[in-house]
């Protein structure tokens, strides 16, 4: 990796020593207000206007772009969980049976509750909160050079047909004095995939939320999916796939840092 050679000087030489500090509790000020970095703008400042960018990537509990009936999910007694499902499955009898389904039909009987459940997991990451998602995973840590997951395995649902889209992320970014543990990176993909998306989105917050949380030099986002509703009606070829990117900091300013990121993903 030539990371190290393509930036500018480093505030400051990695002196030799190794030791990784948790930082908790993870405070809005902290994430929001001392970007000790002017190199890597907050995505606020450098993106265009949207739902995503006029809303701070994390609120302060913690919330992270929460639907508006998060809250009541996160809050509900084990007694409004119950009423939710079963108000869920009523509504998929009437779609079943206005499909011409006979809703009594032995493989149908728990269909509707089944899907009430399956339904309510594939929208989980509405309730994930950012703390929990990364714990005491970020590192003080000198590390300058280029990071990147691979691969990680991604299922979300295309909020224009509810179906599934799915695919692979790469995530890639160059700290700044902080880094988050490997396997939270896949849990940050999981946390935004598990809700009603567009691939770009999906694409734009989990580059957006892991700038808020490291303030890094630069974070690059990019995804690689097949869209059920696309490859199974019929409006493109089976086989197709989508990619979308989303460059921040120093990725989107510097082509020399972009052209290493591609690189190392094995597309240039
Ligand atoms: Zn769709």
């Amino acid at each position: 990796m030539s990371g190290k050679n393509d930036e500018p000087a480093k505030s400051e030489p990695f002196n030799g020593t190794y030791s990784p500090k948790p930082i908790l509790p993870l405070k809005r000020s902290r994430l929001a207000g001392d970007d000790t970095n002017p190199s890597f703008g907050t995505p606020l400042q450098t993106r265009v206007a949207s739902p995503c960018t006029l809303n701070p990537p994390i609120d302060n509990d913690g919330l992270s772009w929460p639907s508006r009936g998060a809250r009541s999910r996160i809050e509900q007694t084990q007694e409004e969980a119950n009423g939710r499902e079963m108000r869920i499955a009523s509504a998929v009898k009437t779609i079943l049976t206005e499909l011409g389904e006979d809703v009594d039909r032995e493989g149908l009987l728990e269909t509707p509750e089944r899907y009430a459940r399956a339904m309510l997991y594939f929208t989980k990451g509405y309730e994930d909160n950012i703390r929990d998602v990364i714990k005491r995973a970020v590192f003080e840590e000198n590390h300058d050079e280029m990071v990147i997951v691979r691969d990680i395995e991604i299922y979300s649902l295309c909020e224009h047909h509810l179906v599934p889209f799915f695919g692979k992320a790469h995530i890639a970014y160059i700290p700044n004095k902080r880094v988050l543990g490997l396997s939270k990176l896949a849990r940050l993909a999981e946390m935004y995939a598990r809700r009603f998306q567009v691939q770009e989105r999906l694409t734009k917050q989990i580059a957006m939320a892991l700038g808020e949380i490291l303030k890094p030099r630069g974070v690059a986002v990019v995804i690689e999916a097949t869209h059920m509703c696309m490859v199974s009606r019929g409006v493109q070829k089976t086989g197709s796939s989508t990619t979308t990117s989303c460059m921040l900091g120093c990725f989107r300013d510097q082509q020399k840092t972009r052209e290493e990121f591609l690189t190392l993903l094995g597309r240039h």
